[in-house]
């Protein structure tokens, strides 16, 4: 049978099996203990700042409790990029709050400082408020421009909650992303640059910060020798068991940056010279993505063999949707999707056993979000029709990387 390649497929180092006996060993099968607290010691050592790391049973619920612990609640407005997965937005509906869609600009593909400020000045002249979190994305681990983003947020006191679940690793000046404003939320899902099985962690810049968030995370108990409770907790600690496959995963993460860094570069060096590919690379010296997925956009004109029958058929399964219930799609369009030939281009390389798929489709392209407000250029949506993702993963060899390159160039028709 021929050997499928995938999109980031989840690596162990071998040290993951060890750290779970022992929580076996010691009877700490529970979500605390000595895994969880090592695994913390370790992010904390690997972004090596001055800062505290509460480690979470996802990234969704790190953005959740960052919420929470802002203070934002029901008629708040958040500040989200659109171009993103769903998650980063999603719990600003949890606590009853709007998000607002900022689109991005080109270089990054992330959220546009100048777009960011016309809409904290719109918000603030349409509903007399300022909005009261800002989530900007590193989109694919591609650090954005988060020196203007901070300081547009200091200028009108807005905090930030750095989306760093795709950008574990990366770095804008030289500084770890998630390390730039008031908290930074990393994921360790399955097909993440580390993974615990499932997983996350919210970056708190002190002891004060994160003693709160712990507080949230284990059900907000007050000290008394029974249950008192004064606010509404949470149950988002991450177990003794997955924060034990973390500290296994933190002994290669090094390897994995690499990994990730070389096959980007090779996929660089590839599609140079390949008109109508653009690889996104770093845009300048002062990004150094992680490269968590490496990104390429095919010409609109680019012809691809297959571009006929590209959305001929109903889809039936989502994706990269393997792990998820998918409601049947129904139609065979929406009216916002990827270009004929990045579907053609797709479903070709789907043939010859290798997974890539689309990029996220922007979030104010949602049907869900429709009725939220969104300050749009245009950008993120016309990169999203031009889009795919490629194998980037641990697991991805430089043989592979020969073969989804030749099998890209003989499917573009010259
Ligand atoms: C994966 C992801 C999340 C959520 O992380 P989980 O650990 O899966 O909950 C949030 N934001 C972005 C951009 C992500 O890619």
């Amino acid at each position: 049978m021929q050997k499928r390649i995938y999109l980031c497929l989840a690596h162990m180092s071998g040290q993951e099996q060890k750290f779970i006996q022992e929580a076996f060993d010691t009877n700490w099968v529970v979500p605390l203990g000595p895994n969880v607290n090592g695994f913390e010691e370790d992010l904390k050592q690997f972004i090596g700042q001055k800062k505290e790391v509460v480690a979470l049973s996802a990234g969704t619920a790190a953005i959740h409790l960052a919420l929470i612990a802002c203070g934002i609640g029901f008629g708040d407005e958040v500040i989200c990029q659109s171009f993103t997965f769903c998650a980063s937005a999603n719990p600003v509906t949890y606590v009853g709050a709007t998000p607002v869609f900022i689109d991005s600009e080109k270089d990054s593909w992330n959220m546009d400082p100048q777009l960011l400020e016309q809409a904290i000045l719109d918000r603030k002249a349409k509903t007399g408020k300022y909005p009261k979190a800002i989530i900007p994305v590193y989109l694919y681990g591609m650090p954005g421009r988060i020196n203007e983003i901070i300081a547009i947020a200091h200028k009108y006191n807005i905090p930030v909650i750095e989306d760093a679940a795709e950008g574990f690793g990366s770095r804008f000046d030289g500084q770890i992303c998630g390390t730039f404003g008031e908290y930074g939320i990393l994921s360790f899902n399955g097909n993440k640059m580390i993974t615990t099985s499932g997983g996350g962690a919210l970056i708190c810049k002190d002891q004060e910060s994160k003693n709160k968030i712990m507080w949230y995370a284990t059900q907000a108990r007050e000290a008394y020798p029974y249950y008192q409770h004064e606010a509404i907790g949470f149950n988002y600690r991450l177990s003794n068991i997955c924060a034990g496959i973390g500290r296994g995963q933190m002994t290669i993460i090094d390897e994995h940056l690499a990994h990730h860094k070389h096959i980007a570069k090779m996929y660089e060096k590839a599609f140079a010279d390949v008109p109508g590919i653009t690889f996104h690379k770093n845009p300048s010296e002062r990004y150094d993505s992680n490269f968590w997925l490496s990104t390429i956009l095919l010409d609109e004109n680019l012809r691809v063999h297959g571009e006929e029958e590209a959305y001929a058929q109903a889809i039936h399964s989502a994706v990269g949707g393997a792990a998820g219930v998918v409601h049947a799609g129904g139609n065979v369009h929406t009216d916002c999707e990827p270009n004929r030939n990045v579907e053609a281009m797709r479903i070709q390389l789907d043939k010859a056993g290798i997974e890539s798929r689309p990029l996220w489709k922007p979030m104010h392209k949602q049907p869900v979000f429709k009725s939220a407000p969104a300050y749009i250029n245009g950008v993120s949506e016309a990169i999203f029709h031009r889009g795919l993702c490629l194998p980037s993963g641990p697991m991805v060899t430089d043989e592979d990387i020969s073969y989804i390159i030749s099998t890209i160039k003989k499917n573009i028709i010259n």
